[in-house]
């Protein structure tokens, strides 16, 4: 098969466009033909090597797959050739502590799809049967492929984390990406006051259309300000944060009392400083959170086949340019989700 790969650590001109070992399904394996693959700021810190693949190189970045089904093991029923998919992408061992406890997304062998294994930047991927749901036909393969990592992960953080609940003020961090899009209209659906942050003017109106009261260029005026004046000093109830480093330092100044902020990424950097003073005085959590559940996958599907939740997709490009897609998120142009075609 073709694949997009990356043979040694860099920039985007590292990944190659060439022919890759086809996947060979275990008996519980199945081979997706890949019909969309979204990029996601993980790719990068796989490409340059801040998050090194665990399976080392070459490797094939792409988390988030939707496609048709090509082969299956020995071991897999239900499931025929040509059904069109979607692809959990968080791996689990079934028998560890958490595991057992239900608390998959913290198993102590946990695995991402193009991360731990090689991912959806090809034309086929090999997953556990067990990864596979079905994707109706009332999703398109593109919408699809912006949910299972940047939509999912969003949706366990504020519903299953955070909680929000209605006309709770919740800010963003990045409108622009594919988890800042997902993330305002969540709070949105949960009844909650929404204000996020962008780091070009033409990002405004994106973020107004998907639900956002109150937009902030964060590199024109200081978001903390922003979000003091919009709650009338009092701070906001939650802080979805992604990006580390002084935004996430500046994003605990920016909660009320007894505010929660839930970090979901380092797409920056992987440290950011606390003060403690605001912790502990204003009763504040900080939660980390990774992806979801599958079933908490189905219930955004449902979402998104009502119409109450839209996936963000900027623009697609052709597997082969795969490297002109990911210079394009490095230059931080998308808004919303980038996808490759195969
Ligand atoms: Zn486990």
């Amino acid at each position: 098969m073709k694949a997009a790969f990356f043979k040694e650590h860099g920039g985007s001109d590292k990944i190659l466009y060439d022919d890759y070992r086809d996947p060979v399904p275990d008996a519980g394996e199945v081979v997706v033909r890949v019909r969309a693959c979204a990029l996601n700021q993980v790719d990068m810190l796989l490409l340059d090597g801040r998050f090194p693949p665990p399976e080392g190189l070459p490797h094939v970045n792409g988390c988030e797959v939707t496609g048709t089904v090509e082969t299956a093991g020995g071991a897999v029923r239900g499931l025929a050739r040509g059904q069109r998919v979607i692809i959990f992408p968080g791996f689990s061992c079934n028998h560890c502590e958490y595991c057992l406890r239900g608390e998959r997304t913290v198993c102590l062998r946990y695995g991402y799809l193009g991360a731990h294994k090689d991912g959806g930047y090809a034309e086929l991927v090999k997953v556990p049967v067990a990864n596979v749901l079905p994707l109706s036909e009332a999703v398109t393969f593109e919408a699809g492929a912006a949910l299972p990592l940047a939509m999912l992960t969003a949706w366990h953080a504020l519903v299953a984390q955070a909680d929000v609940r209605p006309g709770q003020t919740v800010l963003v961090q990045a409108a622009g990406s594919g988890v800042g899009s997902a993330a305002i209209q969540i709070a949105r659906l949960c009844g909650a006051r929404v204000m996020t942050t962008v780091g070009s003017d033409d990002k405004i109106q994106l973020a107004h259309d998907l639900g956002a009261e109150q937009v902030v260029n964060y590199r024109q005026r200081d978001f903390v300000e922003e979000a003091k004046r919009w709650t009338g000093k009092r701070g906001v109830d939650v802080v979805v944060e992604h990006i580390g480093g002084e935004t996430f330092e500046r994003s605990i100044y920016a909660l009320g009392r007894l505010g929660v902020l839930v970090t979901i990424g380092s797409h920056d950097t992987h440290w950011g400083r606390l003060d403690l003073r605001h912790v502990y005085s204003k009763n504040l959590r900080v939660l980390g959170t990774n992806l979801g559940s599958i079933l908490e996958l189905q219930q955004v599907l449902e979402h998104v086949v009502a119409g109450r939740l839209s996936p963000v997709v900027d623009r697609t490009f052709p597997l082969a340019e795969a490297r002109a897609a990911v210079q394009y998120v490095l230059d931080r142009k998308n808004k919303g989700k980038v996808l490759l075609i195969p």
